[in-house]
């Protein structure tokens, strides 16, 4: 009897052996198509390191298939047919198949997947399982709530999926959420362990001579690619973080320190968003740690927090609010992204550090990109588009679905304060407190206007004033309203007359 042939699309951030579309697959008849495509890889000049990453974890993922008797093709980047375009490969390998069927999980980013809704073929989609919480369900979370918040979301997933609960269903140590215990800075004597580091086997070297080949005007560093790319090495790196990692990463989540890109953070979204780690597996192991006594509370719940929380929240805002949510821009910001997001070319230790570390190994933790980077984009004033862009393109775990409501709603409050209830704005004060980047640093954390003064005093308070009118009504802004109020005239003056000195040099394409 003939069977269909069905070809299922598997794309590079859909890497799970388990993946739901791939469930109904039959070895003997059917194919797994696998494309590496120059749209893809360059609508923004993704970091090259990401660009290895991926395309070396698919190769790996098709001779793991291969190994399993699954019968795959393989289009690489450089294959003189290739058309370019994800479309245009599932519809070359359509015909050349004479596939019936054509099934897909849903894709990570609604270009993509509205681009593959419309190019006309009939493909069965499937939802993606390896989320805790589907489109669906949070779009019906959502309905007839005026505004949402992650607390609350939270702990619906808390209790969906019975982690850190007590047996009565009340979350484990009378609270749920341990967020103010996530924010010492890093004492004396106190180090972080030295990151685990993957070398590049055959597979990986021929990738590295491609993304070199082809991708040698994007920005950043590709001789430091140590990623896994394989489900056992991303295994061993989450291990790692389990035994060496994890314990402080309660404490000290929040902290930054010069030339330590890493601390104690696992270092593993970038397999997990391509799905070399499961979800699930990652917080039953950190869950079990608590309860084994191996991790403190603050630890547990903070990385559980991260992983079905904000992470899932995150995921449901975009796909409930997409495509609309890319055009947000609640304070009009007009101001290109300065060249030095690109080169790390500043005078500001902090975003010298954060940004250098991030063309170097395509990786800064969340506070860097929040409260470093982030934060001057946001009391620049900077166009949020481009700030998107810029994030998009240079982090390795940065997938639209996960980078556009974390930069668009949370750093740059364009979204109408949709993912935040207030703008994550902060002075030099709070980068001082959380890091040593100001100890090393060409200006003085303790100024605010005179010309050695660090800007981002000045430009905080720059940015109250010139948004008075659509912040001063938020209540959790109140405090920060009055201290503006309090301050002399002359006071409020020279600090708008430093931020507009330097928001001029960033209009003049200088750096400072
Ligand atoms: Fe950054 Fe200001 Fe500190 Fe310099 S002084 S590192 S610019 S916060």
């Amino acid at each position: 009897m003939n069977k269909t042939h069905r070809l299922y699309l598997v794309l590079g951030d859909q890497l799970s052996f388990d993946l739901a579309s791939l469930k109904g697959l039959d070895a003997e008849q059917d194919t797994v198509l696998l494309v590496e495509v120059m749209e893809e890889a360059s609508h923004v000049p993704h970091h090259p390191q990401k660009i290895t990453l991926i395309f070396s974890a698919m190769r790996h993922f098709a001779e793991a298939l291969k190994q399993r008797g699954i019968r795959v093709q393989y289009v690489t980047l450089d294959d003189p047919h290739n058309s370019g375009t994800v479309p245009g490969e599932l519809r070359r390998w359509q015909t050349l198949l004479h596939a019936e069927e054509l099934h897909l999980t849903e894709c990570g980013d609604w270009r993509l997947e509205q681009s593959l809704k419309d190019c006309g073929l009939a493909i069965q989609w499937h939802s993606d399982s390896r989320f805790l919480c589907s489109r669906a369900e949070f779009s019906s979370w959502a309905k007839d709530k005026k505004q949402l918040r992650m607390e609350f979301f939270y702990r619906e997933m808390r209790r969906k999926s019975g982690l850190l609960l007590n047996g009565d269903g009340s979350p484990v140590g009378g609270s749920w959420n341990f967020d103010a215990e996530n924010r010492k800075a890093l004492p004396k004597g106190v180090s972080p362990p030295s990151p685990v580091r993957f070398s590049a086997d055959a597979i990986t070297q021929e990738v590295l001579a491609l993304v070199v080949k082809n991708f040698s005007s994007h920005y950043g560093v590709l001789d430091t690619f140590d990623y896994p790319v394989t489900h056992a090495d991303a295994q061993a790196l989450w291990d790692y973080f389990l035994d060496w990692g994890l314990a402080a990463f309660g404490d000290y989540q929040d902290t930054m320190a010069s030339d330590e890109p890493f601390l104690f953070h696992a270092r593993i979204s970038a397999a997990l968003n391509i799905g070399l780690l499961d979800l699930r597996e990652l917080c039953n192991d950190v869950e079990a740690a608590y309860w084994a006594h191996r991790i403190p509370l603050n630890a547990a719940e903070g990385f559980i927090r991260q992983l079905i929380g904000w992470r899932e929240y995150v995921r449901g805002v975009y796909w409930l609010k997409m495509p609309e949510y890319a055009g947000g821009n609640l304070f009009g910001n007009s101001r290109p992204l300065p060249e030095f997001y690109w080169t790390g070319a500043t005078k500001m230790n902090c975003m010298s550090q954060a940004i250098g570390q991030s063309l170097k190994h395509a990786y800064a933790h969340h506070i860097q990109r929040l409260m470093v980077t982030g934060n001057f984009a946001l009391l620049a004033g900077i166009v949020p588009s481009q700030i998107c862009d810029w994030y998009l393109a240079i982090y390795m775990d940065a997938f639209d679905w996960v980078e556009l409501p974390n930069t668009l709603g949370m750093v740059m409050h364009a979204d109408g304060g949709y993912v935040g209830s207030k703008p994550y704005c902060a002075s030099g004060q709070y980068i001082k407190r959380m890091s040593d980047y100001c100890r090393n640093c060409a200006y003085k954390v303790s100024e605010s206007t005179t010309h050695d003064a660090c800007p981002f005093n000045s430009l905080y308070w720059h940015f109250l004033m010139r948004h008075g009118d659509l912040l001063r009504g938020n209540q959790r802004m109140s405090m920060i309203y009055k201290n503006l109020d309090r301050m002399p005239e002359s006071r409020q003056q020279a600090l708008w007359q430093r931020g507009q000195f330097l928001l001029a040099k960033l209009d003049e394409g200088e750096s400072f």
